[in-house]
């Protein structure tokens, strides 16, 4: 068991061999496709599928295994690969796992992406059983398995809607029938969720979001144990997957700093979310670590600590208060992606489940609290709330009237 001490220490000691930066702290940016043998034993030596030092510039190179090291060993994996984004790591790993006729469950709240993937990519034309399922199912997932299900699909908290799964149950069940459990662990991060210590096979980090942590590269890091290894390596292989060396070096020095940032995103997180809690325009607050969520119970087994992005529910509004809500905003920003530095909030479409919208007539909000103060944070969000629900100013009344009249 690793805990979260130990790791922020690994953080600034691991990835520095001496040896590849020639005496350098950091790793330098190796570039290029070709790498030169001295002779055929050399040569040969090379080319054994799990030498470190690849025949070839798109199987790795010292920056690009510098990374992976570092993420397999954060996540405590037995090894990890390098994709161009975090979507590409997921469709590869599926990819890597699945074929014609079998059977995969994802949960309903996975991420968006991923789920039209599975819909039009595995299920339209590659003849894989597609199923969603309830996120909160636990051992419960038990009555959906069938002798061909291959992949048990987990993500939490769910994407948009903050649900946390009971992976050790799931994954106790996954195994019973030979299935292996995929994890999207971008949300929490190694840091605060160790993915092999619960039951899962292949984890993944979008590493474009805390990893790197500066909303300035795009880069998917997918980790796996001994048993699903080589067919994660060997989807990456054939697929052609790799990913920059700039990039790589980015998401180097951004895990240098993921302890601190992530204990900053945190506290700030938490300080919003319970003010928020208490606004009486907000009818629900998403957020695992927060005692009125339905999943906390689950996050404070499972998990040791949490991070920046969370949803909340405001009243409902019109479009136009939704608007001016926008637009009343100062320090967040409107835009996807999350785990930079920076503030941002997005409205979301109200998901459906059965048929029913998942949290009423309220309006959904993604939040990604960044690295300012959190009091101008929680202001700038509070002076946004009034200006949306806001009466109309009396002039702003005797000009309705006005136009009511002349109606
Ligand atoms: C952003 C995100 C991804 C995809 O990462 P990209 O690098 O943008 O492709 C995957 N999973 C989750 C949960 C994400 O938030």
């Amino acid at each position: 068991m690793q805990d979260c001490d130990y790791q922020n220490t690994r953080l600034t000691h691991l990835g520095r061999d001496t040896s590849v930066s020639a005496g350098f702290v950091n790793v330098p940016i190796c570039r290029g496709s070709t790498i030169l043998a001295d002779n055929l034993e050399q040569w040969a030596q090379r080319k054994e599928p799990d030498n470190p030092y690849a025949s070839y510039g798109r199987f790795t190179n010292p920056t690009l295994q510098t990374l992976t090291q570092a993420v397999a060993e954060l996540e405590g994996a037995y090894q990890a690969c390098l994709f161009p984004s975090g979507l590409a790591a997921c469709t590869h790993a599926l990819l890597g796992m699945l074929k014609v006729g079998d059977h995969l469950l994802l949960p309903d709240s996975v991420y968006g992406p991923v789920r039209a993937f599975a819909q039009q990519v595995l299920a339209c034309r590659m003849g894989i059983q597609v199923q969603f399922y309830e996120p909160s199912l636990g051992e419960g997932i038990a009555s959906l398995l069938q002798p061909n299900t291959k992949v048990v699909y987990v993500e939490s908290p769910g994407s948009a809607t903050f649900e946390v799964q009971d992976i050790p149950a799931i994954a106790r069940c996954a195994h019973a029938v030979g299935a292996y459990v995929l994890m999207d662990n971008t949300w929490a991060t190694p840091l605060f969720f160790q993915p092999f210590e619960h039951g899962v096979d292949v984890s993944i980090q979008a590493a474009t979001k805390y990893l790197t942590g500066h909303s300035d590269a795009l880069l998917g890091v997918a980790s796996a144990n001994e048993r699903a290894w080589p067919l994660l390596r060997r989807a990456a292989h054939d697929f052609g997957q790799t990913a920059g060396p700039d990039d790589a070096f980015l998401a180097l020095r951004g895990l240098r700093t993921l302890g601190v940032r992530l204990r900053q995103h945190q506290a700030s997180a938490l300080q919003i979310a319970q003010f928020l809690e208490g606004h009486p325009q907000v009818k629900q607050v998403l957020h695992p670590a927060l005692e009125s969520h339905p999943g906390h119970a689950l996050w404070k087994r499972d998990f040791k600590g949490s991070t920046g992005l969370f949803g909340m529910v405001l009243a409902p509004l019109s479009e136009e208060q939704l608007s001016r809500f926008f637009k009343a905003l100062r320090l967040f920003g409107i835009g996807l992606s999350w785990g930079g530095f920076e503030s941002l909030a997005l409205p979301i479409d109200m998901p459906n489940r059965n048929g029913q919208a998942l949290f009423g007539d309220g309006q959904l909000l993604r939040v990604h609290v960044g690295l300012e103060e959190p009091q101008h944070l929680q202001q700038d969000l509070a002076q946004a709330l009034d200006v949306a629900y806001s009466q109309p100013t009396s002039c702003e009344i005797s000009e309705l009237r006005l136009v009511a009249q002349q109606a």
